[in-house]
């Protein structure tokens, strides 16, 4: 064993203080040395504020309580997403973080409502949702730990703040003993006999070595990209949004709601983020069907409160980075690839990126073997993702708009076609393997854009209509007798920053 003793980050926006935060805790055994470079006048993208549920894993593995992050970066509760107008000017779905139903003598509960609905039934399959009731009823409730059947079965994610979530881990990491450098990186040195970036020199004069590097530089990609010329994988014949115009506002009312809002504009999205301090709010969109002019009335047009700051313009290519372990650096973050935020996904793929990398993680010798798994399995997620976007653009119902027309048209990939033949023929799914989003987040989609088989299962003919008429109603008592009872999201975001404060106070006196 020749341990890495050595680990350098290059960039300190959200990826480079995950991995900090990570890396410093899941390694603490190897005692590496790890320091972040990055510069303050380069600055960080500054978005990225809706999460998934597994980023509560992530706080918990770095030593963080969900109320300490509520708290520090002035956060909300997420238990899913509002698609307003994706099928047709007017119609709304929620995509929610959770089950639907209870399944049924090894049936699955959406074939028995696909019968229901058959029959003349027009409950939506949102009525069967936890999460999603909670969410349209502004409440708050921890998920329990076992719940007695499928219909407790959800999960909640957060919405925050982005710069204060990466300064919070910035906090915790250099008072855990990660050394921090301010300053820009000039020139990137590769060892001549093995490729490897040795070290970076800064505009200071200081250089600075390391074995292992992270390459958290944002979209510029310092390392992978520019050091390593790593080729990027374009994926814009697929999904071809390629600018962002992000702007926070003034708050309307004390109440935020528990979700996320993306609204299909004409030549993209928008989307609505409610924090405790503001509302982030952003227009994603193909520069091919919109000028960027355009494209910042249209946002500025509908705040619905006083404008924080200037609007912030970004320009990405979806894709990713031919490889996300080349040598010895690995990206993450924007340095890796990027998908557009219409799932809240990046963040939660830098998670990944770490926890497949504490997997993975090389001695000193760089095992090539290690970076190839590393990369199959980060390109499948990727590609997984990738899909589960198109799928929201593809079942679009938006006719006579020529962006919607288009993303219509798109050939999709094989797999997304294969997965969607079959839910059309009979109601299943397919899986495949490393795919973030669940069969539950598939069928809200399908049901969202009413996608649906020609015919229900012929299992699901174990019951009859009235004893299923019978079971669903109990089903929907029980959830909304479950939501008047669970706590308004306002009150609870105000008793989690009311114990901060009063933990504060016992601590000064
Ligand atoms: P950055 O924040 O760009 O940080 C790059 C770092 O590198 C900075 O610290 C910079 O100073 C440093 N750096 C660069 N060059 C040098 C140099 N030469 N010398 C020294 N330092 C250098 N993700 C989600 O999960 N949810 C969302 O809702 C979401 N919304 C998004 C909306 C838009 C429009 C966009 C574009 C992205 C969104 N994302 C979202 C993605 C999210 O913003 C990023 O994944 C996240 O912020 C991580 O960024 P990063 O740390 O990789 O890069």
């Amino acid at each position: 064993m020749n341990p890495v003793r050595n680990i350098v980050i290059v960039g300190g926006g959200t990826a480079g203080w995950m991995a900090a935060s990570y890396l410093e805790r899941q390694l603490a055994h190897l005692r590496p040395s790890i320091t972040v470079v990055e510069s303050s006048t380069i600055g960080t993208v500054g978005v990225g504020e809706a999460t998934v549920p597994a980023i509560r894993d992530f706080f918990a593995a770095v030593g963080l309580s969900d109320a300490e992050v509520l708290r520090e970066t002035e956060g909300t509760i997420k238990y899913g997403i509002r698609f307003d107008g994706w099928k047709e000017p007017g119609h709304r779905f929620f995509h929610p973080f959770g089950l639907y139903g209870v399944p049924a003598r090894g049936v699955a509960f959406h074939q028995y409502w696909l019968k229901l609905r058959q029959a003349g039934d027009a409950t939506p399959l949102a009525a069967y949702s936890l999460a999603t009731q909670l969410a349209e009823h502004g409440r708050f409730l921890q998920p329990a730990q076992n719940p007695t059947n499928d219909l407790g079965v959800f999960d909640f994610a957060v919405h925050f703040d982005a710069s204060r979530f990466a300064a919070l881990l910035r906090r915790r990491a250099v008072a855990a003993g990660v050394r921090h450098v301010d300053a820009r990186i000039d020139r990137v040195e590769r060892d001549p006999e093995s490729g490897h970036v040795a070290a970076v020199l800064l505009e200071d004069g200081r250089r600075i070595e390391g074995e292992l590097w992270i390459d958290c530089s944002g979209f510029r990609s310092l390392l992978l990209g520019e050091a390593l010329q790593v080729p990027y994988v374009d994926w814009r014949h697929w999904l071809p949004v390629d600018r962002g115009i992000a702007i926070p506002c003034c708050p309307r009312d004390a109440a935020p709601e528990p979700f996320t809002i993306a609204i299909a504009r004409s030549a993209g999205w928008q989307w609505r983020i409610p924090l405790r301090h503001r509302i982030g709010n952003g227009h994603v969109y193909c520069s091919d069907f919109l000028d960027d002019t355009s494209a910042e009335a249209m946002l500025m047009e509908g705040l619905e409160g006083e404008p924080l700051g200037q609007p912030n313009r970004l320009r990405f290519t979806t894709g990713h980075r031919a490889r996300f372990w080349d040598r010895n650096v690995i990206g993450l973050g924007l340095a890796s690839g990027f998908l557009e935020p219409l799932e809240s996904t990046s963040i939660s793929l830098i998670q990944t990126g770490l926890e497949r990398l504490v997997r993975f993680f090389p001695d000193a010798g760089f095992d090539p073997r290690l970076a190839t798994a590393y990369n199959y399995q980060s390109v499948l997620e990727f590609e997984r993702l990738r899909d589960f976007l198109l799928l929201h653009y593809w079942e679009n119902g938006r006719s006579g708009e020529p962006f919607w027309d288009h993303m219509r048209a798109i050939v999709p990939p094989e797999g997304l076609q294969l997965k969607l033949d079959t839910w059309r023929a009979s109601g299943e799914f397919v899986r495949r393997e490393w795919e973030t989003f669940q069969d539950p987040s598939w069928l809200s989609l399908y049901a969202g854009f009413d996608d649906l088989p020609d015919r229900p299962s012929p299992l699901a003919d174990r019951f009859s209509n009235a004893e299923l008429t019978d079971t669903f109603t109990r089903m929907r008592a029980a959830i909304a007798g479950t939501v008047a009872q669970a706590e308004p999201h306002a009150a609870f975001l105000a008793r989690v920053a009311g114990e901060g404060e009063a933990a504060r106070r016992a601590t000064v006196s």
